[in-house]
């Protein structure tokens, strides 16, 4: 291997790193995973990835060869990618100069870019896309984030393309962490399917029998997962939940499609590797709604990754040529 990355991705709910060989087109040794320790702000987060960095360089064993870092972040970044601009769901990061902090940690130079466009950018060079003009890469996990690749290269607009979760989907709908009422991200997301799992526990257990057990009736112990689960065993509340999230999912998904003609638009992120799930809830709904222009000219698919698509994007980002201007 002469072309070792380390790449690190700062999620808002977990840490990962790992090393890449970008020639051998894989991560070689464990992905080491934190859970990001969000009650200690930037600078724990910042301490717990380095340490998750120094673990991945040291299993590895082989130090020697890496080249470079290439760092995904969970939130919008500096327009040269140099800083962040804001975490949703980690204080104090605003203005944070990451790249520099991580290249002085690591005495490596190191690239940085959105988890959104790392993610879109780690799906078409690994996920069987690369022979593709223009695709388009819809991030479900915590949040909803995305990217966009035109022309062979990531677009991202003035700075801030790709952020598909803030499609306002629902006029005056729920509250979402942008402020505005009724995103995406405040019906679809991690964080949105778990509060309605919430809310439908509140209500007794008459309506969702398989929820109320599954979580033994502790609200703060509901994830999306558990929703998705109680769903498949037939909950009325949580299928309830789950059409109403996807279905949304679907629209903006058919919009996005008539906006920018792509060649395929593909799903990642934790909450897509249900996948049982997206098959008999999304994938009908986009195929009911898709404009008859784009009809077999378009395809929707779910990402085959299984995660690793933020990690060997991370890593293509030191890669000038790929990653785009
Ligand atoms: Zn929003």
């Amino acid at each position: 291997m002469t072309d070792g990355i380390l790449a690190l991705d700062f999620g808002g709910t977990k840490l990962a790193a790992a090393v890449v060989d970008l020639a051998a087109e894989k991560i070689v040794g464990p992905v080491i995973r934190k859970r990001t320790p969000v009650s200690e702000g930037a600078k724990g987060t910042m301490d717990a990835m380095i340490q998750c960095g120094r673990e991945a360089l040291a299993v590895f064993n082989r130090p020697e060869v890496v080249k470079a870092v290439g760092i995904s972040f969970g939130g919008p970044v500096s327009e040269d990618r140099c800083s962040v601009l804001r975490s949703n769901h980690v204080a104090d990061w605003n203005g944070a100069p990451l790249v520099a902090d991580i290249s002085q940690a690591f005495h490596l130079p190191a690239s940085m870019d959105n988890d959104g466009n790392v993610a879109a950018l780690g799906e078409w060079w690994f996920g069987g896309y690369r022979s593709l003009e223009n695709i388009a890469y819809v991030q479900i996990s915590t949040g909803i984030g995305g990217g966009l690749i035109f022309g062979r290269q990531l677009y991202r607009g003035s700075g801030l393309a790709g952020e598909f979760g803030h499609y306002i989907v629902e006029v005056n709908g729920p509250q979402c962490s942008c402020g505005r009422r009724g995103c995406l991200e405040s019906i679809c997301s991690g964080w949105a399917i778990a509060r309605d799992g919430r809310g439908a526990l509140a209500l007794g257990s008459g309506n969702n029998p398989v929820l109320y057990q599954l979580s033994k009736n502790r609200a703060e112990t509901v994830t999306a997962e558990m929703v998705f689960e109680a769903c498949r065993e037939g909950d009325p509340a949580c299928k309830t939940i789950v059409k109403n999230a996807l279905n949304s999912l679907a629209i903006m998904v058919v919009n996005l499609i008539t906006c920018i003609d792509p060649q395929v638009i593909v799903l990642g992120g934790g909450l897509t590797r249900s996948r049982d799930i997206f098959e008999k809830y999304f994938l009908p709904v986009v195929k009911k709604q898709m404009h008859p222009f784009f009809n077999g000219r378009c395809r929707v698919e779910l990402s085959t990754l299984d995660g690793n698509e933020l990690l060997l994007g991370a890593a293509l980002l030191t890669q000038k040529k790929s990653s785009g201007k």
